[in-house]
């Protein structure tokens, strides 16, 4: 048992999927307590109507704002290996594809993976998920892809299993060998999905439950529909749910393959038409923004406000990853939500809990503030989300609650 108290503003987020436009209006309760059971929420009301049992220890909000856990929908978290140069290059005006050309890019994380073992990938995430929960992130997906042969797509993905021992923030791990073609099979991709999608591959990933999920990059320079739907398809035969990278720089119908292959969420989205929209509309798939991605690159933002006019369930997530975007921050990626794509405070509270619970099959579980839901909780040292969101870049995040238990700041 565990009385959170004191709080001035509780932000009673339901749970998700929210409709876009249903995601401004949340009910929030003024000097407000929580208790909870163990794992789970158990109460939460007005303070002057708290009646925690005797010897109940209580964490004090200190007249803080109290929200769910957040939830990072989609990171590349385990990688090995910088690229900050590329960082400086881009700034002097060189394109991608120089850099691509050069020997940067994706590719050259490839090689820091390959050359990594499975305990130093362990030792380089596992100090970025502890700053990641410092932030308030209790739940965080984070894909494989950087290894592109079946052996160290393994290897990533063993990493994300042993990096749970190391943390109390819940991992979702993902199976992204689709990410590109390595540069050994150039030009022969559906030669390279042969291998990463052989049935002894697939069904050791579900034996040992290896991953939930299956992702593709579907762009231009990466995999066409065609292939991807193959990916997904073949992928969901062994109990993975698709989802997929789509619409981020080439319009090419992923959103439709999305809503075709009942993909669970399609990211990025920074190109989406009208079609795209009204196709993931029909399928409930969720569309997961990654607006830290653009503004890391300097580049157009997805059409967030569209999508939550369309009545879309929008999720937010950083999308953290050494080429496109090293920010960690998931408040500041809200922020930047906030100010780069018009979201109000309490969209963008909506899109990293409820609605990323969502697109991670967990809404029934986090996300959302009611009885019965796993008790993830994030204490703020502001009176209320607006001011977290004003604050923009600063940690505001006073204590993390993990399944009930204190996992950041104290208890008195
Ligand atoms: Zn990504």
């Amino acid at each position: 048992m565990l009385a959170i108290r004191n709080i001035n503003e509780l932000l009673i987020v339901p749970p998700g999927p929210v409709p876009g436009r249903a995601m401004r209006h949340i009910e929030t309760l003024r000097s407000a307590a929580v208790l909870l059971d163990d794992e789970r929420i158990a109460w939460f009301g007005p303070d002057a109507d708290c009646d925690p049992p005797a010897g109940c220890p209580t964490l004090d909000a200190a007249g803080g704002c109290v929200l769910p856990g957040l939830i990072d929908c989609h990171t590349h978290t385990v990688f090995a290996g910088a690229r900050a140069d590329e960082f400086v290059r881009r700034l002097e005006g060189a394109t991608y594809a120089q850099i691509a050309e050069a020997g940067g890019g994706i590719r050259r994380t490839v090689e820091a993976v390959r050359a990594a073992t499975g305990d130093g990938l362990v030792a380089l995430a596992q100090p970025r998920i502890q700053r990641m929960l410092a932030n308030g992130v209790t739940t965080l997906e984070i894909k494989s892809g950087y290894g592109l042969n079946v052996d160290d797509e393994l290897k990533m993905l063993l990493a994300i299993r042993r990096l749970q021992a190391h943390t109390p923030v819940e991992l979702v791990a993902t199976y992204l060998a689709a990410h590109t073609t390595p540069r050994e099979r150039a030009g022969r991709a559906d030669e390279y999905l042969d291998t990463v999608l052989a049935p002894a591959v697939l069904a050791r990933i579900r034996d040992e439950r290896l991953a939930e999920f299956c992702d593709v990059f579907c762009e231009r320079t990466a995999f066409t529909v065609e292939q991807a739907r193959r990916v997904l398809t073949t992928a969901r035969q062994y109990g993975l749910i698709p989802r997929l990278h789509a619409d981020q720089i080439t319009q090419m119908g992923a959103s439709a393959l999305a809503a075709e292959v009942g993909a669970l969420s399609a990211d990025h989205l920074e190109t989406i038409d009208d079609g795209g929209i009204d196709a993931l509309k029909r399928a409930g798939t969720v569309p997961v923004l990654l607006p830290g991605c653009s503004f890391f690159l300097g580049v157009e933002q997805a059409p967030a406000r569209r999508l939550l006019e369309a009545d879309l369930p929008v999720a937010l997530a950083t999308d953290h990853n050494p080429g496109s975007c090293m920010i960690e921050s998931l408040p500041l990626v809200m922020g930047i939500a906030c100010t780069q794509m018009r979201l109000t405070p309490t969209e963008v509270v909506v899109a990293a809990t409820a609605n990323a619970a969502a697109a991670l099959n967990r809404r029934h579980q986090v996300g959302a503030i009611a009885v019965g839901m796993q008790a993830d909780l994030v204490v703020l040292d502001v009176p209320d989300h607006q001011s977290w969101m004003y604050e923009l870049g600063r940690n505001c995040v006073r204590s993390v609650v993990k399944k009930g238990k204190v996992v950041v700041g104290l208890t008195w």
